[in-house]
């Protein structure tokens, strides 16, 4: 029997406009960074994908260069799509992105055009689709002209490859510029998604405004800082954590007693708001009017049941606003 969506799946679930655009996203988006690779188990990446769109979760994040290796979480995704989606192509928000390396030789990093479109087509192959809803440059970069790379996506939108565009880990200067041109080309700049956390503050330094005065959506990645933001840590390392099983870009060496410390002073306010760390960190990020959504990893179905309950409870007193920046000053 093929997979049939939850009927319920809109009741809970909230909805944010992106921006100045016609498009609602859900407060919490499912990111498939981690967990979908050849390594991982694939009856378990379509328990997660399965979980998220029974719960409302609309939006799918995915990069060509997502596995391992490069490319495998867009073939993964595209099979499991195919299988259980299909038919809910029009009720799904579905990214992609280029910037970093991907393949050898001169054309397969970075900003330019020849790079951003052949990447695009590769992964419209990959997942099966002929078109992604949003599609980002990853990174900028530093050689190409801001105006090849925003007419690669202005042109990645007349072509009807993508519906919007974005850009990632943009500095807020960058993201002006990059505004005003695909502005005058006559495509909009939907969304920037940069990383933010209660312990990664940077987009605080400029990037928040510029999104406030140019009216575009913030999609934010990592809002659990891979996942120490959570009470994982705080008895040791599980087998089962990215910390012990995949130390690519977080290892059991950063997380250090002060750190520890921190963590175990934000879990405890979280217990007091009847919230997990988990939930707690969402409902930070979800209440800044900048933020669209917090794109989430998981690495259980389980763990998402358990983000999304960060909705019931998204008010923070401000003692407790004060609490949390007196945690992290310490
Ligand atoms: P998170 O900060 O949400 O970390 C995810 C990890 O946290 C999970 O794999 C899991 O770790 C742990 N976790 C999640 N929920 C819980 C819970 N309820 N209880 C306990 N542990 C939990 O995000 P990611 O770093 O994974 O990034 C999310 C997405 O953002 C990516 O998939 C990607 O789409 C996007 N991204 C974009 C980037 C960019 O440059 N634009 C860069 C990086 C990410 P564990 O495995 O230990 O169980």
């Amino acid at each position: 029997m093929g997979y049939v969506a939850n009927p319920e799946r809109y009741k809970k679930m909230q909805y944010k406009r992106c921006g100045n655009s016609g498009l609602l996203l859900p407060r919490l988006s499912l990111g498939l960074w981690h967990n979908f690779g050849d390594t991982d188990n694939l009856i378990k990446a379509r328990r997660i994908l399965r979980t998220a769109f029974d719960l409302g979760i609309t939006h799918f994040d995915l990069a060509n260069n997502y596995g391992p290796p490069y490319g495998a979480a867009e073939t993964n995704f595209g099979k499991l799509f195919h299988q259980d989606f299909k038919n809910y192509r029009d009720e799904l928000i579905i990214s992609s992105k280029a910037g970093f390396d991907m393949w050898p030789g001169p054309y397969g990093n970075y900003g330019s055009k020849k790079y951003l479109i052949a990447s695009l087509d590769q992964s419209l192959k990959r997942m099966g689709l002929d078109y992604v809803d949003i599609f980002y440059h990853h990174r900028p970069d530093p050689e190409t002209p801001l105006e090849e790379t925003m007419a690669a996506l202005h042109q990645i939108v007349q072509q009807g490859k993508a519906l919007y565009v974005g850009i990632s880990n943009y500095s807020a200067e960058l993201t002006k510029k990059a505004y005003d041109i695909l502005k005058e080309m006559g495509t909009p700049l939907l969304t920037h998604q940069p990383k933010y956390s209660m312990f990664e503050r940077w987009v605080e330094d400029g990037l928040l405004n510029v999104l406030d005065d140019k009216k575009v959506g913030g999609i934010v990645f990592s809002p659990l800082a891979q996942g120490l933001l959570t009470d994982k840590y705080l008895n040791g390392f599980p087998e089962d954590s990215r910390a012990v099983r995949d130390a690519r870009y977080l290892d059991t060496g950063q997380i250090t007693q002060d750190l520890l410390n921190k963590i175990s002073a934000l879990n405890d306010l979280a217990k007091n708001r009847n919230q997990s760390l988990a939930q707690m960190a969402i409902a930070w990020l979800l209440q800044k009017p900048q933020v669209t959504s917090v794109l989430v990893g998981v690495s259980k179905p389980e763990q998402l049941k358990d983000n999304v309950k960060a909705l019931d409870n998204l008010t923070f007193k401000n003692e407790e606003l004060q609490t949390i920046e007196n945690i992290l000053a310490n």
